[in-house]
C-alpha cells in the first residue's frame, strides 16, 4: 500500500504493506492513501532511482559529483 504523509513540512510518499499509522519519516500519524496519480508518479519516481542506479553501475565516474 501507498501512503502520502499529509504533514505538510514532510509530504513523504512510501509503499509498505499492510496497516500502516505513523509516517516512517516524521512519525506522523497524519496519512492517508495515496491517490491514483500519486502512485503513478510514484512508479515513475521508483523507475527513475532505479535507472540511475544501473547507470551508476555501468558508468561509476558519472555518479561523482564535483562540487
Ligand atoms: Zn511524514
Amino acid at each position: 500500500m501507498i501512503y502520502t504523509c499529509l504533514n505538510p513540512d514532510c509530504r513523504f510518499m512510501f509503499d509498505l504493506p499492510g496497516h500502516v499509522e505513523n509516517c516512517p519519516d516524521c512519525g506522523s500519524d497524519q496519512l492517508r492513501p495515496a491517490t491514483r496519480a500519486e502512485r503513478e508518479e510514484f512508479d515513475r519516481f521508483q523507475e527513475e532511482l532505479k535507472l540511475e542506479e544501473q547507470e551508476k553501475k555501468e558508468n561509476p565516474d558519472s555518479a561523482t559529483h564535483i562540487a
